[in-house]
Protein backbone atom coordinates (compact mmCIF):
# COMPACT_ATOMS: atom_id res chain seq x y z
CA UNK A 1 0.00 0.00 0.00
CA UNK A 2 1.31 3.25 -1.02
CA UNK A 3 1.54 6.43 1.29
CA UNK A 4 -1.48 8.48 -0.19
CA UNK A 5 -3.51 5.44 0.30
CA UNK A 6 -2.78 4.77 4.06
CA UNK A 7 -3.38 8.95 4.38
CA UNK A 8 -6.31 8.85 2.52
CA UNK A 9 -7.18 6.15 5.06
CA UNK A 10 -6.04 7.51 8.07
CA UNK A 11 -8.60 10.36 7.23
CA UNK A 12 -11.21 8.54 6.76
CA UNK A 13 -11.17 6.93 10.03
CA UNK A 14 -10.34 10.60 11.59
CA UNK A 15 -13.26 11.97 9.97
CA UNK A 16 -15.14 9.03 10.70
CA UNK A 17 -14.85 10.02 14.48
CA UNK A 18 -17.89 12.56 14.54
CA UNK A 19 -16.73 12.85 18.61
CA UNK A 20 -13.37 13.90 17.82
CA UNK A 21 -14.66 16.75 15.27
CA UNK A 22 -17.14 18.00 17.88
CA UNK A 23 -14.51 18.22 20.39
CA UNK A 24 -12.35 20.06 18.54
CA UNK A 25 -14.89 22.66 17.25
CA UNK A 26 -15.78 22.90 20.97
CA UNK A 27 -12.41 23.51 22.16
CA UNK A 28 -11.78 26.14 19.70
CA UNK A 29 -15.22 27.81 20.47
CA UNK A 30 -13.94 27.52 24.62
CA UNK A 31 -11.00 29.17 23.84
CA UNK A 32 -12.92 32.02 22.01
CA UNK A 33 -15.49 32.33 24.52
CA UNK A 34 -12.22 32.31 27.58
CA UNK A 35 -10.41 35.32 25.51
CA UNK A 36 -13.50 37.44 24.95
CA UNK A 37 -14.33 36.79 28.66
CA UNK A 38 -10.94 37.82 29.64
CA UNK A 39 -10.67 40.81 27.64
CA UNK A 40 -14.11 42.24 28.91
CA UNK A 41 -13.36 41.85 32.38
CA UNK A 42 -9.79 43.34 31.86
CA UNK A 43 -11.67 47.09 30.37
CA UNK A 44 -14.38 46.24 33.11
CA UNK A 45 -12.00 46.31 35.88
CA UNK A 46 -9.88 49.07 34.10
CA UNK A 47 -13.21 51.35 34.44
CA UNK A 48 -13.56 50.38 38.25
CA UNK A 49 -10.23 51.58 38.40
CA UNK A 50 -10.79 54.68 36.90
CA UNK A 51 -14.42 55.79 38.31
CA UNK A 52 -12.79 54.29 41.74
CA UNK A 53 -9.98 56.72 41.45
CA UNK A 54 -12.09 59.57 40.21
CA UNK A 55 -15.13 59.03 42.87
CA UNK A 56 -11.76 59.00 45.39
CA UNK A 57 -10.53 62.39 44.00
CA UNK A 58 -14.20 63.89 44.06
CA UNK A 59 -14.55 62.57 47.37
CA UNK A 60 -11.02 64.31 48.39
CA UNK A 61 -12.63 67.70 46.63
CA UNK A 62 -15.91 67.59 49.07
CA UNK A 63 -13.81 67.04 52.01
CA UNK A 64 -11.62 69.69 51.10
CA UNK A 65 -14.73 71.76 50.12
CA UNK A 66 -16.74 71.04 53.84
CA UNK A 67 -13.41 72.11 55.60
CA UNK A 68 -13.69 75.37 53.65
CA UNK A 69 -16.92 75.89 54.22
CA UNK A 70 -16.05 75.03 58.33
CA UNK A 71 -13.37 77.63 58.20
CA UNK A 72 -15.45 80.52 56.47
CA UNK A 73 -18.66 79.36 58.99
CA UNK A 74 -16.05 79.88 61.94
CA UNK A 75 -15.06 83.00 60.42
CA UNK A 76 -18.39 83.95 59.99
CA UNK A 77 -19.04 83.57 63.86
CA UNK A 78 -15.75 85.46 64.56
CA UNK A 79 -17.41 88.25 62.28
CA UNK A 80 -20.40 88.16 63.86
CA UNK A 81 -18.97 87.92 67.10
CA UNK A 82 -16.64 90.80 66.76
CA UNK A 83 -20.09 92.80 64.60
CA UNK A 84 -21.41 92.29 68.27
CA UNK A 85 -18.70 93.76 70.13
CA UNK A 86 -18.21 96.58 67.35
CA UNK A 87 -21.82 96.86 68.25
CA UNK A 88 -21.43 96.96 72.44
CA UNK A 89 -18.38 99.79 71.70
CA UNK A 90 -21.04 101.64 69.28
CA UNK A 91 -23.73 102.29 71.70
CA UNK A 92 -21.37 103.12 74.20
CA UNK A 93 -19.36 105.12 72.67
CA UNK A 94 -22.99 106.94 71.56
CA UNK A 95 -24.12 106.97 75.20
CA UNK A 96 -20.66 108.65 76.08
CA UNK A 97 -21.53 111.32 73.23
CA UNK A 98 -24.92 111.68 74.80
CA UNK A 99 -23.62 112.13 77.87
CA UNK A 100 -20.65 114.81 76.74
CA UNK A 101 -23.14 116.87 74.57
CA UNK A 102 -25.82 117.14 77.98
CA UNK A 103 -22.33 117.99 79.65
CA UNK A 104 -21.47 120.92 77.59
CA UNK A 105 -25.13 122.09 76.86
CA UNK A 106 -25.07 122.07 80.84
CA UNK A 107 -21.96 124.42 80.42
CA UNK A 108 -22.86 126.78 77.75
CA UNK A 109 -25.92 127.38 79.75
CA UNK A 110 -23.83 127.96 82.67
CA UNK A 111 -21.35 130.21 80.63
CA UNK A 112 -24.44 132.23 79.57
CA UNK A 113 -25.68 132.47 83.00
CA UNK A 114 -22.30 133.75 84.17
CA UNK A 115 -21.75 136.02 81.01
CA UNK A 116 -25.63 137.57 81.92
CA UNK A 117 -24.60 137.43 85.46
CA UNK A 118 -21.37 139.67 84.65
CA UNK A 119 -23.07 142.03 82.36
CA UNK A 120 -25.99 142.12 85.06
CA UNK A 121 -22.98 143.08 88.00
CA UNK A 122 -21.45 145.63 85.22
CA UNK A 123 -24.28 146.99 84.32
CA UNK A 124 -24.83 148.12 88.20
CA UNK A 125 -21.13 148.95 88.88
CA UNK A 126 -21.78 151.80 86.20
CA UNK A 127 -24.52 153.99 87.65
CA UNK A 128 -27.42 155.51 85.46
CA UNK A 129 -26.99 158.79 84.87
CA UNK A 130 -28.18 160.85 87.67
CA UNK A 131 -30.57 163.70 86.43
CA UNK A 132 -28.52 166.87 85.84
CA UNK A 133 -31.24 169.49 86.66
CA UNK A 134 -33.45 169.08 89.55
CA UNK A 135 -37.57 168.25 88.79
CA UNK A 136 -39.17 171.15 87.69
CA UNK A 137 -42.51 169.98 89.94
CA UNK A 138 -42.71 170.84 93.58
CA UNK A 139 -41.41 167.69 95.08
CA UNK A 140 -39.27 167.67 98.57
CA UNK A 141 -37.25 164.89 99.74
CA UNK A 142 -36.98 164.83 103.72
CA UNK A 143 -33.78 162.80 104.65
CA UNK A 144 -33.07 161.75 108.50
CA UNK A 145 -29.77 161.40 109.10
CA UNK A 146 -27.37 159.45 111.79
CA UNK A 147 -30.35 156.90 112.78
CA UNK A 148 -32.36 154.83 113.73
CA UNK A 149 -33.02 156.41 117.53
CA UNK A 150 -34.94 156.20 119.97
CA UNK A 151 -36.82 159.11 117.58
CA UNK A 152 -37.35 156.75 114.86
CA UNK A 153 -40.58 155.91 115.76
CA UNK A 154 -41.86 158.86 116.51
CA UNK A 155 -40.65 160.64 112.72
CA UNK A 156 -42.13 157.28 111.56
CA UNK A 157 -45.83 157.78 112.82
CA UNK A 158 -45.69 161.13 111.74
CA UNK A 159 -44.76 160.64 108.05
CA UNK A 160 -47.47 158.11 108.29
CA UNK A 161 -49.86 160.47 109.58
CA UNK A 162 -49.27 162.80 106.40
CA UNK A 163 -48.78 160.13 103.90
CA UNK A 164 -45.67 161.67 103.62
CA UNK A 165 -42.14 159.42 102.23
CA UNK A 166 -38.49 160.19 103.14
CA UNK A 167 -35.45 158.95 103.57
CA UNK A 168 -33.09 157.82 106.25
CA UNK A 169 -28.99 157.54 106.13
CA UNK A 170 -28.66 155.70 108.68
CA UNK A 171 -25.07 153.98 110.44
CA UNK A 172 -24.61 151.50 113.33
CA UNK A 173 -25.05 153.34 116.27
CA UNK A 174 -27.96 153.39 117.38
CA UNK A 175 -31.31 151.01 116.93
CA UNK A 176 -30.42 148.70 113.70
CA UNK A 177 -33.26 147.06 114.65
CA UNK A 178 -35.83 150.23 113.72
CA UNK A 179 -34.42 149.88 109.43
CA UNK A 180 -37.20 147.12 109.10
CA UNK A 181 -39.54 149.42 110.40
CA UNK A 182 -38.48 152.23 108.15
CA UNK A 183 -38.18 150.08 105.32
CA UNK A 184 -41.76 148.44 105.64
CA UNK A 185 -43.48 151.81 105.85
CA UNK A 186 -42.07 152.46 102.32
CA UNK A 187 -39.54 154.41 103.07
CA UNK A 188 -35.43 154.38 101.65
CA UNK A 189 -33.04 153.57 103.18
CA UNK A 190 -29.61 154.97 102.34
CA UNK A 191 -25.98 154.33 104.04
CA UNK A 192 -24.52 156.97 106.10
CA UNK A 193 -21.22 154.86 107.43
CA UNK A 194 -21.65 152.27 110.08
CA UNK A 195 -19.44 154.44 112.90
CA UNK A 196 -19.84 158.06 111.66
CA UNK A 197 -16.40 158.38 112.85
CA UNK A 198 -14.56 160.83 110.62
CA UNK A 199 -10.96 160.33 111.81
CA UNK A 200 -11.51 156.28 111.07
CA UNK A 201 -13.51 156.54 107.61
CA UNK A 202 -11.64 159.46 106.13
CA UNK A 203 -8.13 158.24 106.86
CA UNK A 204 -8.01 156.65 103.15
CA UNK A 205 -10.71 155.44 100.34
CA UNK A 206 -10.43 151.72 101.56
CA UNK A 207 -10.99 152.62 104.91
CA UNK A 208 -14.31 154.32 103.94
CA UNK A 209 -15.53 151.68 101.85
CA UNK A 210 -14.77 149.21 104.72
CA UNK A 211 -16.91 151.55 106.84
CA UNK A 212 -19.38 151.28 104.21
CA UNK A 213 -19.40 148.06 103.57
CA UNK A 214 -20.51 147.51 107.60
CA UNK A 215 -23.28 149.39 107.40
CA UNK A 216 -24.20 148.23 103.72
CA UNK A 217 -24.18 144.82 105.19
CA UNK A 218 -26.32 145.80 108.67
CA UNK A 219 -29.67 147.00 106.41
CA UNK A 220 -29.21 143.86 104.32
CA UNK A 221 -29.15 141.81 107.27
CA UNK A 222 -32.36 143.87 108.91
CA UNK A 223 -34.25 144.83 105.82
CA UNK A 224 -32.50 142.12 102.77
CA UNK A 225 -32.33 145.26 101.16
CA UNK A 226 -28.67 146.33 99.49
CA UNK A 227 -29.08 150.04 99.09
CA UNK A 228 -27.14 151.89 97.23
CA UNK A 229 -28.12 154.94 98.35
CA UNK A 230 -25.31 157.05 100.37
CA UNK A 231 -24.90 160.34 102.09
CA UNK A 232 -20.79 161.36 102.76
CA UNK A 233 -21.18 161.81 106.86
CA UNK A 234 -20.39 165.63 106.60
CA UNK A 235 -21.32 166.08 102.89
CA UNK A 236 -19.73 165.83 99.81
CA UNK A 237 -18.44 169.49 100.46
CA UNK A 238 -17.50 168.64 104.33
CA UNK A 239 -13.74 169.93 104.77
CA UNK A 240 -13.37 168.17 108.44
CA UNK A 241 -12.20 165.19 105.86
CA UNK A 242 -8.92 167.14 104.73
CA UNK A 243 -7.49 166.95 108.13
CA UNK A 244 -7.21 163.19 107.63
CA UNK A 245 -7.11 162.28 104.47
CA UNK A 246 -6.32 165.75 101.79
CA UNK A 247 -7.87 165.07 98.42
CA UNK A 248 -10.22 162.12 99.14
CA UNK A 249 -13.76 163.79 98.72
CA UNK A 250 -12.76 163.89 95.09
CA UNK A 251 -11.77 160.31 95.04
CA UNK A 252 -14.41 158.96 96.35
CA UNK A 253 -17.64 161.01 94.27
CA UNK A 254 -15.63 159.45 91.40
CA UNK A 255 -15.18 155.93 93.40
CA UNK A 256 -18.35 155.54 94.97
CA UNK A 257 -19.98 156.41 91.35
CA UNK A 258 -17.48 153.77 89.79
CA UNK A 259 -18.90 151.21 92.40
CA UNK A 260 -22.59 151.73 91.90
CA UNK A 261 -23.60 154.45 94.58
CA UNK A 262 -25.92 157.16 94.65
CA UNK A 263 -24.64 160.10 96.30
CA UNK A 264 -26.88 162.96 97.34
CA UNK A 265 -25.97 166.17 99.70
CA UNK A 266 -28.94 168.59 100.19
CA UNK A 267 -30.26 172.06 99.45
CA UNK A 268 -32.07 172.79 102.56
CA UNK A 269 -30.95 172.33 105.65
CA UNK A 270 -33.17 172.54 108.94
CA UNK A 271 -29.84 173.42 111.30
CA UNK A 272 -31.13 171.09 113.86
CA UNK A 273 -27.20 169.94 114.21
CA UNK A 274 -26.16 173.54 115.18
CA UNK A 275 -27.00 172.72 118.62
CA UNK A 276 -27.45 169.42 121.08
CA UNK A 277 -31.32 170.65 120.65
CA UNK A 278 -32.34 173.52 118.56
CA UNK A 279 -35.95 174.82 119.33
CA UNK A 280 -38.58 173.27 117.35
CA UNK A 281 -39.97 176.66 116.39
CA UNK A 282 -36.19 177.41 114.70
CA UNK A 283 -36.15 174.76 112.93
CA UNK A 284 -39.65 174.89 110.89
CA UNK A 285 -38.43 178.68 110.38
CA UNK A 286 -35.50 176.90 109.04
CA UNK A 287 -36.83 174.72 106.26
CA UNK A 288 -39.46 176.98 105.24
CA UNK A 289 -37.49 179.98 104.54
CA UNK A 290 -34.73 178.23 102.69
CA UNK A 291 -38.03 176.40 100.56
CA UNK A 292 -38.91 179.17 99.27
CA UNK A 293 -38.60 180.39 95.64
CA UNK A 294 -37.17 176.85 95.13
CA UNK A 295 -38.83 174.16 92.74
CA UNK A 296 -37.57 170.78 94.57
CA UNK A 297 -35.57 170.47 97.70
CA UNK A 298 -33.66 168.17 99.57
CA UNK A 299 -33.64 168.91 103.11
CA UNK A 300 -31.13 167.73 105.84
CA UNK A 301 -32.90 166.63 109.49
CA UNK A 302 -31.32 163.99 112.07
CA UNK A 303 -32.79 161.10 113.56
CA UNK A 304 -30.83 161.10 117.13
CA UNK A 305 -31.78 160.69 120.62
CA UNK A 306 -31.17 163.90 121.74
CA UNK A 307 -32.80 165.47 118.95
CA UNK A 308 -36.69 165.12 120.13
CA UNK A 309 -36.92 168.84 118.93
CA UNK A 310 -36.63 167.44 115.53
CA UNK A 311 -39.76 165.56 115.73
CA UNK A 312 -41.79 168.08 117.41
CA UNK A 313 -40.74 170.64 114.69
CA UNK A 314 -42.05 167.74 111.96
CA UNK A 315 -45.77 168.18 111.78
CA UNK A 316 -45.18 171.86 111.33
CA UNK A 317 -42.56 171.22 108.31
CA UNK A 318 -44.59 169.07 106.50
CA UNK A 319 -47.97 171.15 106.74
CA UNK A 320 -45.51 174.90 105.67
CA UNK A 321 -43.94 172.53 102.72
CA UNK A 322 -47.48 171.52 101.73
CA UNK A 323 -49.06 174.68 101.89
CA UNK A 324 -45.92 175.51 99.55
CA UNK A 325 -47.26 173.11 97.25
CA UNK A 326 -44.60 170.38 97.73
CA UNK A 327 -45.68 166.55 97.91
CA UNK A 328 -43.19 164.47 99.99
CA UNK A 329 -40.89 161.61 98.25
CA UNK A 330 -38.17 159.03 98.96
CA UNK A 331 -35.13 158.94 97.24
CA UNK A 332 -34.31 156.37 94.78
CA UNK A 333 -31.46 156.02 92.32
CA UNK A 334 -33.04 157.88 89.42
CA UNK A 335 -33.83 160.96 91.78
CA UNK A 336 -31.69 164.70 91.78
CA UNK A 337 -28.41 163.80 93.80
CA UNK A 338 -28.22 167.99 95.30
CA UNK A 339 -24.32 167.85 95.11
CA UNK A 340 -22.43 170.68 96.34
CA UNK A 341 -19.25 171.54 95.54
CA UNK A 342 -16.71 169.62 96.66
CA UNK A 343 -13.71 171.32 98.29
CA UNK A 344 -11.26 168.67 99.13
ZN1 LIG B 1 -24.38 162.46 109.85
Amino acid sequence: MSDKTFAKIKLAAFFKSKLNIFMLVLIVLLTSALCVSSTYLYKRTKKVQAVSASYSEEQRRLDEAKKEIEEIKSQLEQEQKNNGDLKAQLEQKENEKKQLEEKVSGLQSEIEQLKAKKEQEQASVVPAPAPAVPPASKVCYLTFDDGPSDNTLRILDILARYNAKATFFVTCNGKPEYMKNIHTAGHTIGLHTASHNYAALYASTDAYFADLQQVSDMVKSQTGVESKIIRFPGGGSNLISQKYCPGIMSQLVVMTAERGYYYFDWNVSSEDAAASRVRADIIVNNVLTQAKNKNSICVLMHDEAAKTTTADALPAIIEGLTAMGYRFEALNETSYGYHHSVKN
